[in-house]
């Protein structure tokens, strides 16, 4: 009871409590304090410094750090003076001046310098609320908006000011003569409106449904078809939804990707000094050719750019540095790099367990070894590879690759090996020992391993052609009907 009527209390004293703390920041502001994270160039004071016992109390005063106007002053010159916003990034970070220490990243970047060189407290006008929270609650979460300006709270604050305000015009306008969209869409109306910031990765130019040709879309925890979901809004022909429902995690589908895309070239390591010596033999004809063909001058003329030829070693560097991003976090600066080696998409196709009900993705692509060579060799042999002496050249840089995007359950992916050595005339005891498994999963391997022998079968896999009944674990998503009710 009395856990109940503290309960109560607790909330009655808490629903008011985002309307206390916002009171108190916006009396912080009136009576000239610092709200709000530290601006470079400035200094925080507290109002009770702090003694050897207790530390600084706030209210806090912001100051300004003399030290760093000439600077400041400097870079609103050099913008101003039209000097590009990567000149004056350098500039910045040569000078010392720290970025607020609330920031991600400790270099000056081209949006630190236009953000910096936009804030008009370095005139002497402090803005407050310039965007503010509003609450979604379809989201059940809050967005921030820009605030209208009329709402927007200012304070004159001369005593900051670290640049004169003709300076700080001229520096604005430069910045705005720079921006060639006047006509610059926000909010709803934005082309990446809704999109969130975290589902563009190294694949999403790559990545496609098998059954509907979808992009396959990324959340943050995994991949799905596009056109699986409910979702109204979604474009899709015939309002008719896929029924690839599988969402594979985000994290397996890089890890194996780049591990299946790292194996495979290091595989061919060897085949790379045979394509180097190859595009030599080509440009030795190219030059008999030289002065009869007007078609193979252009190509002549590509190749006075001359394009470096890697040795061995050259190529295991680049071996090296490709093995490097692609095993590292997968990010979308990997992207360029993935769309070189990779033939076409990468398509996401269904595949079943022949022995359960359940649906799992595995991946299809063409990995295409040129895509590793300096950028002119692959069009120098893509533009003569009808002739018959590379056409086996061109055969073998394609390899076919299909990968799980999953993680294959222990009984599966030790089936053959289990299978093979109890026949061997192992027990199934001391199998288990051998291959450091559990006996019980090593006894489910040899008996799946023994049912794919029956069946005939060399994967455990199946690829699913057309739509199941449904699969195990795929339940509505809504209470409309669905795909699997329809039929
Ligand atoms: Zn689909």
């Amino acid at each position: 009871m009395g856990g109940h009527i503290a309960a109560i209390k607790a909330e009655m004293d808490n629903s008011e409590t985002r309307q206390r703390i916002m009171r108190a920041l916006e009396a912080r502001w009136r009576g000239g304090y610092a709200v709000g994270s530290i601006k470079p160039g400035y200094t925080r004071v507290p109002t009770t410094p702090a003694t050897d016992r207790e530390p600084a109390r706030g209210p806090f005063r912001d100051q300004k750090n003399a030290k760093w106007t000439t600077v400041i002053w400097r870079a609103h010159e050099m913008i101003a003076a039209k000097d590009p916003p990567w000149v004056v990034a350098k500039y910045l970070a040569e000078s010392g001046l720290p970025k607020s220490p609330r920031a991600r990243l400790k270099e000056w970047t081209v949006e630190n310098v236009i953000r910096f060189i936009r804030d008009p407290i370095y005139r002497g006008e402090e803005l407050y609320k310039v965007r503010h929270n509003e609450k979604k609650f379809r989201l059940g979460k809050s967005v921030q908006v820009p605030t209208p300006p009329d709402q927007i709270l200012r304070r004159q604050m001369p005593h900051l000011a670290h640049v004169p305000r003709w300076l700080w015009e001229a520096s604005n306008r430069a910045i705005d003569e720079r921006n060639t969209n006047k006509n610059a869409k926000n909010g709803k109306e934005h082309q990446l409106h809704g999109i969130p910031l975290d589902s563009r990765g190294a694949i999403s130019q790559l990545f496609f449904c098998s059954i509907c040709r979808a992009k396959m879309y990324r959340n943050p925890e995994c991949y799905h078809c596009a056109n699986s979901r409910s979702q109204p809004n979604l474009k899709r022909q015939g309002d008719q939804r896929c029924w690839n429902r599988c969402t594979p995690s985000t994290r397996t589908v890089h890890e194996n990707l780049a591990n299946a895309i790292v194996g495979a070239l290091l595989a061919q390591e060897g085949c790379f000094g045979a394509l180097c010596a190859e595009v030599v033999r080509l440009r030795v004809r190219q030059a008999e050719h030289e002065q009869v063909q007007a078609e193979i001058e252009r190509l002549v003329a590509q190749n006075q750019v001359d394009v470096p030829l890697p040795t061995p070693d050259d190529m295991r560097l680049i071996l090296r540095d490709v093995k490097a991003k692609l095993l590292g976090d997968f990010g979308r600066e990997v992207g360029p790099l993935l769309r070189r080696l990779i033939d076409g998409k990468i398509l996401a196709v269904p595949y079943k367990l022949f022995d359960r009900n359940s649906v799992h993705l595995l991946a299809h692509f063409t990995l295409n070894l040129l895509g590793l060579l300096p950028d002119q060799w692959p069009q120098l042999l893509g533009d003569r590879a009808t002739q018959e002496e590379i056409t086996e050249l061109a055969e073998t840089r394609s390899v076919p690759m299909v990968v799980d995007l999953f993680k294959r359950p222990p009984r599966v992916a030790n089936a053959p090996t289990v299978y093979t050595m109890v026949q061997g005339g192992l027990t199934i005891r001391e199998t288990a020992r051998r291959l450091g498994l559990p006996e019980t999963t090593a006894n489910r391997a040899y008996r799946t391993g023994k049912a794919m022998t029956e069946q005939g079968l060399e994967d455990a896999y199946v690829m699913v052609e057309s739509m199941p009944k449904r699969p195990g674990r795929w339940r509505p998503h809504s209470n409309r009907p669905d795909v699997f009710d329809v039929t």
